[in-house]
């Protein structure tokens, strides 16, 4: 069979900048798929059931490693979920509108479909994100129940380098910025993120709420939706996401080991230091977020010449650079550097990013 023009020359490895997954480090990866074959720990992870005293002890020992590393204070509670963030949006709402308004500070794309699916349960209202910091003119009128923020904006590459200090309960969609950055708890009174894209895989999402704001739930919301009573039952109103949560687990220990979150706030400053240099010093890129705003997490640049997003994907997937393509709603390009990316990775496209020149002779012909 004749060699396909991708397999002709030297194979090069693959990385993958995929803004809606991120990669597991190759020793949590393996340790993963021990634990899925079974052997003398246990049978296969993948039948583990959740009443297991097994799976207890897992959920405890990787709350009590989320709380070592973030620092959860006494006073807020860690809940093992499923749905998504999205199913986050509605639960929000849910358990703290008690049928008063809400703030959400509108900063791109996740934080608007939060903020509308709010509006199906009582009212959001948005506020632009450059002027959450004048937060004064709300103390004005009746406070609302609480605040919304996207902390990291996947879509739209911007990222809240504070949390704001607002005079509500700040509830946070740290989605795909979480364990990637220290949390200040005096300022957020909630947060939730799906666990997919830099602590394990899709299918958990954790909420991390402060107590005072559990049991003022409208009375409609569905109960595996309800904070208060998911505390109760320690998670378990449903079946949880048990392999995920080991996932979780194996990533927990593993960032522990490199450091902490403070190693990872390192590499993603450094990272992406390296990103946007590489494409603010090459005339063919353009980023187009300002400096203060930029994403530490998903950095979004532009061709200078919008007609070359073809071109540079093609030649970024040549040299084993794959899933570089900016969300569909904002086109461009992305490169999504969550915790489980390898070195190897971000050094491969930076080198991609510094040689990158568009085809000038093709065009002018
Ligand atoms: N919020 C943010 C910031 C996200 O990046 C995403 C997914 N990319 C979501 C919410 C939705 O997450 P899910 O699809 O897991 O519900």
């Amino acid at each position: 069979m004749a060699p396909s023009s991708s397999t002709d020359g030297p194979q090069v490895p693959r990385h993958s900048f995929a803004a809606a997954a991120g990669p597991l480090p190759d020793p949590v990866a393996r340790q993963v798929a021990a634990a899925c074959r079974g052997g003398a720990e246990g049978p296969s992870i993948l039948g583990l059931s959740f009443v297991s005293e097994r799976y207890k002890t897992l959920q405890r020992d990787t709350e009590a490693a989320l709380r070592r590393l973030l620092g959860i204070p006494e006073g807020f509670r860690v809940l093992f979920l499923s749905g998504g963030a999205t199913a986050q949006f509605a639960a929000v709402p849910l358990n703290l509108l008690s049928g008063g308004r809400a703030v959400y500070v509108e900063s791109g794309h996740w934080s608007r479909r939060a903020r509308e699916e709010a509006g199906r349960y009582g009212v959001a209202i948005a506020l632009a994100a450059d002027v959450v910091a004048e937060w004064a003119g709300w103390r004005a009128g009746p406070p609302p129940a609480y605040c919304h923020l996207t902390s990291n904006e996947t879509a739209d590459g911007v990222q809240f380098s504070d949390y704001p200090a607002v005079p509500v309960p700040l509830a946070v969609d740290m989605t795909s910025d979480f364990l990637t950055r220290r949390i200040d708890f005096d300022r957020v009174a909630l947060a939730y993120a799906g666990t997919q894209k830099s602590i394990g895989v899709s299918g958990l999402t954790l909420v991390i709420v402060r107590e005072d704001l559990l049991g003022r739930a409208l009375p409609a919301t569905p109960r595996v939706l309800d904070y208060a009573r998911q505390a109760e039952c320690d998670s378990r109103v449903n079946t949880p996401p048990v392999f995920a949560v080991f996932v979780l687990k194996a990533m927990l220990d593993w960032i522990e080991a490199q450091g902490g979150v403070s190693a990872m706030a390192d590499n993603a400053r450094r990272r992406s230091g390296a990103v946007y240099w590489a494409v603010d010093d090459n005339p063919a890129l353009r980023a187009f977020v300002p400096p203060e705003r930029r994403s530490r997490i998903n950095p979004c640049f532009h061709l200078a010449d919008p007609g070359d997003t073809a071109h540079f994907l093609a030649a970024a997937a040549a040299a084993g650079l794959d899933d570089l393509q900016g969300h569909p709603a904002l086109g461009g390009i992305r490169a999504s550097l969550y915790n489980g990316l390898s070195e190897a990775a971000v050094t491969a496209l930076v080198g991609f990013l510094d040689a990158y020149a568009p085809r000038v002779s093709a065009r002018a012909a």
